[in-house]
């Protein structure tokens, strides 16, 4: 039997939550860890003795195959409904992993479905060149509920960091192994709730677990990177029929340094508008950042028609088949680090984690 080392990281979500006392849904701290371990599915008690396992206080055992999986909770304080984790949590955890790196196989997030995409990307930016798994999971129903899919996602997540050779932050989650940086919430009810609209899944996960190897990404580095600056400038403009300019000129007023543009289909704006073009504009004559990316869920940008061509020749930067998420942390990640403008307008066009297909390739 070998021995596979997992530590994992319960950031909050609705995985761990339970009904409070004003009759609404919050987290419930220093509970998960006794509702693991007396869990069959979770903890394999038996092993311990068996195999003569060390385990400290806060340790648990899964046995898959022929590995002995120890892995370890470390619960943040507080535990966050992730509509409120941003930057500061994204640089916790990022440093987090850094710390533990070298002590073990993978590393697991728990987290609330509500932004784990953003965290997902953000991550996926800040961790360069990972060498091992970075699996984030939730679930849709607490774990303190009798019907629940917390078990499953927290098994197989586990199972994914410890024994499968993934170099790259992914989201495991009813059963999908997604690209941390290509995955989108896409519903508040099903268990099915994220999608990678424009990437294909990392693995087939049904009765065995089999990654679809091609998919997966190698690192273009051997040496892993931690980077755990990032600009909180940015903000998402959408494009809708009725915007004004007075709603636009604030979104991307003077302090901003970065944006998403949220725009039409292959990437098109109301073009007949000129004060609306005016302002964007402006904001790339002050060498704001501003990406486009289709609202869409699938798809991405193109200048194939001249609402969207004009964006391109006003000095709005492509985002081809990046997510929103994607996109936002992206610019977030490139804001902060020391280039030009040109610089950096070049970076948000390359491929730095497997975020976006090609710079005209808008399928796949
Ligand atoms: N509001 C919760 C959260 O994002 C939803 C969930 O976890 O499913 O933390």
């Amino acid at each position: 039997m070998k021995m596979r080392k997992v530590v994992v990281f319960y950031t909050g979500g609705t995985i761990g939550m339970e009904k409070n006392s004003a009759g609404v849904i919050a987290p419930s701290p220093n509970k998960l860890l006794e509702k693991l371990r007396t869990n069959t599915q979770t903890h394999h008690k038996d092993a311990v003795n068996e195999y003569k396992i060390p385990t400290a206080s806060d340790q648990l055992v899964l046995l898959f195959e022929n590995s002995i999986i120890l892995y370890k909770i470390m619960e943040y304080t507080p535990l966050l409904d992730s509509s409120n984790v941003a930057q500061k949590e994204w640089i916790q955890m990022a440093e987090d992993i850094g710390k533990s790196y070298e002590d073990f196989d993978g590393f697991v997030i728990l987290h609330g479905t509500d932004t784990l995409a953003y965290t997902a990307s953000a991550l996926s930016f800040m961790l360069q060149n990972i060498q091992k798994p970075v699996v984030i999971t939730g679930s849709q129903i607490s774990i303190f509920e009798t019907r629940n899919d917390a078990y499953n996602n927290i098994v197989t997540s586990i199972i994914l960091a410890a024994c499968y050779p993934i170099k790259e932050v992914c989201v495991c989650f009813n059963n999908e192994l997604l690209r941390g940086s290509r995955t989108a919430k896409v519903s508040s009810t099903r268990f099915n709730a994220f999608a990678s609209p424009n990437y294909p899944h990392l693995a087939h996960i049904g009765s065995k677990i089999t990654l679809n190897e091609c998919y997966i990404r190698t690192p273009k580095q051997n040496c892993f990177v931690l980077n755990a600056n990032l600009c909180r400038g940015v903000e998402v403009v959408t494009i809708a029929p009725m915007i004004t300019a007075e709603g636009l000129r604030g979104l991307l007023r003077n302090d901003v340094k970065g944006a998403v543009l949220r725009t039409y289909g292959s990437g098109n704006i109301c073009s007949d508008r000129r004060e609306i073009v005016d302002i964007l504009i402006e904001a790339v004559k002050r060498e704001t950042l501003i990406v486009n990316i289709t609202q869409c869920i699938n798809g991405g940008v193109t200048s194939d028609y001249e609402t969207g061509a004009i964006l391109k020749d006003i000095g709005i930067i492509p985002g081809y088949d990046m997510t929103v998420e994607a996109a936002y942390t992206k610019l977030s990640y490139v804001l902060a680090l020391p280039l030009s403008y040109t610089e950096r307008v070049k970076l948000m066009k390359i491929n730095i984690c497997g975020e976006l297909t090609n710079e005209h390739s808008t399928t796949n």
